[in-house]
């Protein structure tokens, strides 16, 4: 019954001179996102607003649900749209969109007309007060309240008359494509995805790089990821996934450095390859889900001690949240379920019973000059060895 869905947007429409490109951006995230919901779609801007147009056999929920991924949305209106056959012919079509949109017709209401075709004959208020009056005439028990209404009936007077009443919250956020690109460090775990999704929602395009232990990881602890990217693309568009070999200098590092800074070694490593795969795919910055005091390697002195490989910004968006929070993301954005599922991640086979909490650069250094001999060679190998899975 809805012929178009009106998109509400927030934050990008204070953008000012950029406003254009704002709206071009989630005009092109609203197509990508809506390029596998059957049906057909026809997206456009019109005078500070986005509509889908909707040809008829297009499949509802899942439109809804695809446009409840898109960043920068705020509210999705399904509007009934109607030829003007004036406006008794207009009282008629609200009152089916009424009985089409609810199942009980007692609650309060208010009528709210904008006239953008400034030609009709009847001014917003007049037109207001008789749909107002045909729906007390029809639906007895309803009534009016102009302040706080249960149901804010919005009738809109363009080429067409356009008739909505609900707003279905949007993820909000800004659109992707709007705010560059960083390549997250994305691990099977439950922080990780999340951390991309928040990055992704204020409109950052992502990348990711994944670090991978074979024979210590399995290929279902592989697949796990590919499938959290998958979840992850939903939202952030499409996503390179670079699958990184990392088990020659793991054990590498095993081999030659004290066990308790391990996972500082290693991180370090990651940290310094992922920067490179950001170099080679215009990644602006590193996006990690590290949250502060969580474990060993995430102490004020363990994060420090991996950011100082790197020379772009390392943004971790989940520093300041505790673990439930970040849960509760993961259940609402749907990775929670894949993000527990058993399989080994590298980093838990190696890890020293008791890892340091408060690690010393240059003992660090020191312990990385070990490693001397075959490390550059190793780390070019991993590069060179990479796999990349485009995932969408
Ligand atoms: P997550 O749930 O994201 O795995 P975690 O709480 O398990 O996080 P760590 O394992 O210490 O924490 O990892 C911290 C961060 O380092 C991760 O959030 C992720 O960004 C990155 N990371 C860890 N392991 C890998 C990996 N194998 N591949 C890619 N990135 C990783
Ligand atoms: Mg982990």
């Amino acid at each position: 019954m809805y012929q178009t869905l009106l998109i509400k947007y927030g934050e990008i429409a204070i953008k000012g001179k950029n406003r254009h490109l704002f709206e071009d951006a989630l005009v092109r995230q609203i197509c990508h996102a809506l390029r596998r919901v059957e049906g057909e779609f026809h997206v456009y801007k019109e005078q500070g607003r986005i509509y889908a147009d909707c040809e008829p056999g297009y499949d509802y929920d899942e439109a809804i649900e695809a446009l409840k991924k898109v960043f920068g949305i705020v509210g999705i209106c399904p509007v009934m749209k109607r030829e003007d056959e004036g406006l008794d012919k207009l009282g008629g079509d609200v009152i089916e969109f009424l009985r089409q949109t609810y199942d009980r017709h007692d609650q309060s209401f208010k009528v709210v007309t904008r006239r953008a075709r400034k030609s009709y004959p009847v001014d917003s208020m007049e037109v207001s007060a008789v749909l107002g009056g045909r729906i007390l005439e029809a639906f007895p028990e309803m009534h009016v309240d102009v302040h706080e209404p249960e149901l804010m009936l919005h009738v809109e007077i363009r080429g067409q008359i356009y008739i909505y009443s609900q707003i279905i919250p949007g993820p909000g956020g800004m659109p992707v494509g709007t705010n560059g690109k960083a390549m997250l460090l994305l691990s099977g775990g439950i922080d990780s995805p999340v951390a991309g999704y928040m990055i992704s929602k204020r409109g950052v395009e992502l990348d990711a790089v994944y670090f991978h232990a074979p024979p210590y990881t399995s290929e279902r602890a592989k697949q796990k990821v590919v499938d959290l990217a998958g979840i992850i693309a939903a939202y952030a568009g499409p996503i390179r996934l670079h699958v990184v070999n990392f088990t020659d200098i793991q054990l590498y590092i095993y081999d030659k450095c004290p066990h308790d800074e391990l996972t500082i070694i290693m991180r370090r490593y990651m940290m310094k390859i992922a920067e490179h795969f950001a170099g080679e795919t215009k990644c602006h910055a590193l996006v990690t889900g590290e949250s502060l005091g969580q474990v060993a390697s995430q102490t004020m002195q363990s994060l420090v001690a991996t950011n100082e490989v790197c020379t772009i910004p390392v943004f971790r968006p989940l520093i300041g949240f505790d673990k439930q929070e970040i849960v509760d993301i993961a259940w609402k954005i749907d990775t929670f379920e894949t993000s527990i599922l058993p399989f080994e991640d590298c980093c838990t086979i190696f890890v020293a019973k008791h890892p340091v909490t408060k690690p010393n650069l240059n003992v660090i250094r020191r312990s990385e000059k070990k490693l001397s001999e075959k490390i550059d060679e190793l780390v070019q190998t991993a590069i060179e060895t990479t796999e990349v899975i485009l995932v969408e």
